[in-house]
């Protein structure tokens, strides 16, 4: 074909085109002319998309340079085949571009952007044309060759009416065609049943009913109602039926203040009764703050067709995306513990506004974990509800620079369907097509449900001062019930009066407090999600038998040293397990990332599994850790802890995506959806955290007293001051304690390695779960004084106060210095150069809950202390000392003899920034604290 007068002189320009179609969609030009396409070089690797044209188009001018003159070119660029090729570019056009013209808004504000390529003449072609068969190609018409007047007709009624489809930016093929092929061959407008169409009817008046209800029974009182996107409640059901019938056990959802109660009481079937209780203001929990009704969550079962489906829709802040990636971590959490690798059995369905969608990023990390081995789920389901105005006033020009709110997801290249919220026919296609999709490829979709807000932002809002002319328009509107009602009853669906009766049998169940979710189910497989009963209920308590059998710590440090042969190690990783391998059989003190290897072993070996994700934490930042070894031959990597033992529990560790805020969030997720598992973030370095602050705020610290979920996830935060500037010194304790009340968390600044290995064994073998905040060490990690021995390991605990380690005189000593963490160090050691035996150091390694028995234990027999010195390496504006120095004092006032003590401060001075940026500034100030911890 190549040598064929085809592709030479004058066709170069009709070549050249069809090329460009071959390019953009390898499949819209006919077979020969692919196959003979397919043929071209290309750079190596490179998609057809993005193969650049010149060098190719360069070959076809060649090929017609060469033609000698007077040689007879056949007219193969004849005008037909040149329609032919515009036909195909017109088809393409359509699946590019046809959702800008698409009627996705119900309100018919949006002022589409003019699309010439969907023009006829822009193509070259006209109305002449109309009746001249063409081949289809790709499109999925159903025959091969159709008039061009039916070719745009389908196309108008796939591409432009109530779905705006985009899925062209999606690379693969496949993909791609799985798509068209959904929409094309139906026109994206499949025909559903009578009975099908009758139940959509049913759960949009169910959705309109109660928000009717709750307006006359509470004007003006905050619900943030559905008005104006009730289809959303029909989308829900199909959505959970749907996956039900894919055999999906659970259904986790994330969900958006707006018709968050309608789809409590419609969808997971809450009792109306006590959605009204929390009208009326009434204390529905025994413990805790609680919190408002439209962040409350909600678990229930619900019957579908392949079985019994559980629900849990999360709990979540006023912060709106930040749920977004809690929701994903409970996901995996689940699919985990059922071992659905594929993602099969646990669905993730996350509820966005459309303003928070576009301008929040913790979207965009949530979408950027959503392929990778730490976070992926095998997809998620994201409806957007597109009320086109944002949160109070926001005007689509202030909201965002994108076209649409939803453009972010396609940098997963997932589908978007923007589907017209007044069109329920439509929405229920879209809904199927993207739950196939979902199972199907295990990648995550978007619905753009385009709808309205019929209220302001809330019921005490009043929209019109900010959006008349929006809200001029909604006045008028009838409501997507309505219209609904209205098309049902002239294509004799249904008649008027049953449509009416559907709204009486609601609002009486409604009265009557019955539920009003059609599927739940009354008595639910309580087998279906985890038995929190051991871990609820518990006083707090410091203590637990940490202990382990010997013998058994010693074959299992063997073990966890053992790397197979064929596994070639690096020589520093070497070391460090052939160091290991010397604590192992006594022959070296044990370091800290020896004591901490050991007590995941030992977890292991007591049925916990364990998960640690954060930035470097297979290596650890400061390299102690290498859990996982890189083969130096070909890059595998093997996990010695993962191969402890035949059938021992999972052990998953990863580097995560650099994010700390979907990250945290996720692993707050998985935590407070695993109960028995060790859960462990890792910061880089320990103030990373502050990307994540509102996961800290809105969830450790506070979900347990507004929402009863206990959560145990462990924070591993590097802390301490060593010269390396506002960035890298402090994990800024100060703000984790600011947030300590009600026993809420705990914060520990452990400084030997027994003391983290009790401290991560506490933290799963008691049944108590609280998150546990770890200031972990940097230099400690390799400092000779930090050392414990297996022995300690065996028979030890965690010690909330560890007492002076020195032979001292308790009767001599006046002076008792209070401590927690690196400092400790620094202080023992000008201790001893200084000989001062007249002075104690205690270091508290927990510092809340407060130890303070434990510390007045520490202190009792100091019988002769004049004062007592609070030394921190913080400034004084930060570290323990203004959150915790009441607790001192209480301590201080408590010693027997009654005589109160003076608190003093030695520490850095007050400071804006967390540490200074000069190590001859560091130094100084270090030496000068130590130092007032003995003489102020
Ligand atoms: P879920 O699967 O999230 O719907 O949880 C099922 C049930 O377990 C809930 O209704 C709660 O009673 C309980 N539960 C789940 N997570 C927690 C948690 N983090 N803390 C306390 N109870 C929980």
């Amino acid at each position: 074909m190549w040598r064929s007068s085809h592709v030479s002189g004058g066709n170069v320009h009709y070549v050249e085109a069809l090329y460009e179609q071959y390019l953009a969609d390898p499949e819209s030009v006919p077979d020969e002319w692919r196959s003979y396409f397919d043929q071209l070089p290309r750079p190596e690797g490179s998609p057809s998309h993005d193969v650049p044209l010149s060098p190719v188009r360069d070959q076809f001018y060649q090929l017609g340079r060469e033609n000698r003159p007077g040689r007879v070119v056949a007219a193969a660029d004849s005008g037909e085949n040149k329609k032919q090729v515009k036909v195909l570019q017109l088809i393409n056009a359509y699946r590019f571009r046809g959702h800008q013209k698409a009627n996705i808004d119900p309100l018919g504000l949006r002022n589409p952007t003019p699309v010439p390529d969907l023009d006829l003449s822009f193509h070259q072609l006209s109305k002449a044309d109309l009746d001249t068969e063409f081949q289809t190609g790709s499109f999925f018409l159903g025959i091969d060759k159709a008039p061009l007047r039916d070719i745009v007709d389908a196309l108008e009624r796939t591409y432009c009416r109530s779905i705006g489809c985009e899925i062209m930016h999606i690379v693969d093929t496949e993909e791609k065609r799985w798509l068209q092929r959904r929409f094309e061959s139906v026109r994206s407008a499949p025909e559903f049943s009578a009975d099908v169409r009758k139940h959509v009817l049913e759960r949009l008046t169910a959705a309109e009913g109660l928000e009717n209800y709750l307006a006359s029974k509470y004007p003006g009182t905050k619900r943030f109602g559905l008005e104006g996107g009730e289809t959303f409640v029909p989308m829900m059901d199909e959505l959970i039926q749907r996956a039900g019938g894919y055999g999906t056990k659970e259904v986790v959802i994330g969900m958006a203040h707006r018709g968050r109660l309608n789809l409590l009481v419609n969808i997971l079937g809450k009792n109306p009764t006590d959605l009204i209780d929390e009208f009326d203001g009434k204390k529905v929990i025994e413990r805790g703050s609680g919190d408002v009704k439209y962040h409350q969550g909600f678990s229930s079962n619900v019957m579908s067709p392949g079985g019994e489906v559980h629900l849990a829709m999360s709990f979540n802040p006023s912060h709106l995306e930040i749920v977004a990636p809690v929701v994903v971590g409970s996901v995996r959490a689940r699919q985990d513990r059922r071992n659905d690798e594929e993602g099969n059995k646990v669905l993730p369905i996350n509820v966005h506004g459309d303003a928070a969608f576009a301008g929040q990023g913790v979207v965009m990390e949530t979408f950027q974990m959503s392929q990778t081995r730490a976070y992926k789920t095998g997809g998620t389901v994201h409806i957007v509800i597109n009320n086109q105005v944002g949160f109070t006033t926001s005007h689509p020009l202030d909201a965002r620079s994108t076209e649409y709110c939803t453009d972010i997801a396609k940098m997963v290249q997932a589908p978007i369907f923007h589907v017209n919220g007044d069109d329920p026919d439509a929405v229920l296609h879209a809904t199927q097509v993207a739950l196939d999709y979902r199972q199907q490829f295990k990648k995550d979709v978007v619905i753009d449900l385009v709808c309205y807000r019929r209220r302001g932002h809330n019921e005490a809002d009043e929209p019109s001062g900010t959006q008349p002319m929006m809200y001029a328009k909604i006045k008028d509107h009838p409501s997507s019930r309505s219209l609904y009602v209205k098309r049902l009853v002239e294509e004799g669906v249904i008649s008027e009066e049953s449509a009416k009766a559907m709204i009486e049998t609601y609002r009486n169940d409604l009265v009557e407090g019955n539920h009003v979710a059609n599927a739940l189910v009354q008595e639910p497989n309580e087998s279906l999600f985890v038995d929190w009963t051991p871990y609820l209920g518990h006083e707090w308590s410091g203590n637990a038998d940490t202990t382990f059998d010997m013998k058994r710590l010693q074959q299992l440090a063997a073990r966890m040293c053992e790397v197979p042969d064929g596994v070639e190690v690096q020589r520093q990783v070497a070391k460090i397990y052939e160091d290991r391998r010397k604590m192992q059989a006594g022959g070296l003190a044990l370091n800290w990332g020896f004591a901490e290897t050991l007590a995941y072993a030992t977890l292991l070996e007591q049925g916990h599994p364990i998960r640690i994700t954060g930035q470097d934490v297979g290596r650890g930042t400061f390299s102690h850790r290498h859990a996982v070894v890189h083969n130096q031959k070909d890059g595998s990597t093997y996990v010695p802890l993962q191969n402890m033992a035949d059938g021992q529990p999972r052990f998953t560790i990863h580097d995560s995506i650099l994010s700390e805020e979907a990250v945290l969030a996720f692993e707050y997720g998985y935590s407070t959806t695993a109960p028995k598992d060790l859960v462990i973030w890792e910061a880089q370095f320990g103030d990373f955290f502050n990307g994540a602050q509102v996961v800290v705020d809105q969830f450790i610290s506070s979900g347990e007293t507004k929402w009863g979920r206990v959560c145990g996830l462990t924070m591993l935060l590097p802390h301490g001051y060593e010269g390396q500037g506002p960035e890298h010194s402090s994990a800024r304790l100060e703000r984790f304690l600011q947030m300590c009340a009600e026993h809420n968390m705990q914060v520990c600044v452990p400084t030997t390695p027994a003391q983290i290995y009790h401290l991560l064994r506490r933290q799963v073998i008691r049944p108590l779960r609280k998150p546990l905040v770890v200031m972990t060490p940097k230099s400690l990690l390799r400092h000779k004084e930090a050392v414990s021995s297996l022995e300690d390991l065996a028979h030890g605990k965690f010690h909330m106060v560890i007492a002076d380690q020195a032979e001292l005189a308790p009767a001599k000593v006046t002076r008792v210095v209070l401590c927690a963490g690196k400092v400790y160090y620094d202080l023992a050691a000008w201790r001893a150069d200084n000989e001062r035996h007249d002075t104690a150091i205690l270091r508290l390694e927990q510092l809340y809950p407060f130890p303070k028995e434990e510390l007045l234990e520490a202190l009792k027999d100091y019988t002769n202390v004049d004062d007592i010195v609070w030394c921190q390496e913080e400034p004084l504006n930060q570290g323990a000392w203004y959150s915790s120095q009441h607790h001192m004092r209480t301590v201080a006032d408590m010693l027997k003899d009654g005589l109160g003590r003076d608190l003093k401060f030695a520490g850095r001075p007050a400071s804006a920034a967390p540490a200074a940026g000069y190590m001859s500034v560091h130094t100084e100030q270090q030496r000068q604290l130590v130092e007032d911890a003995f003489n102020l």
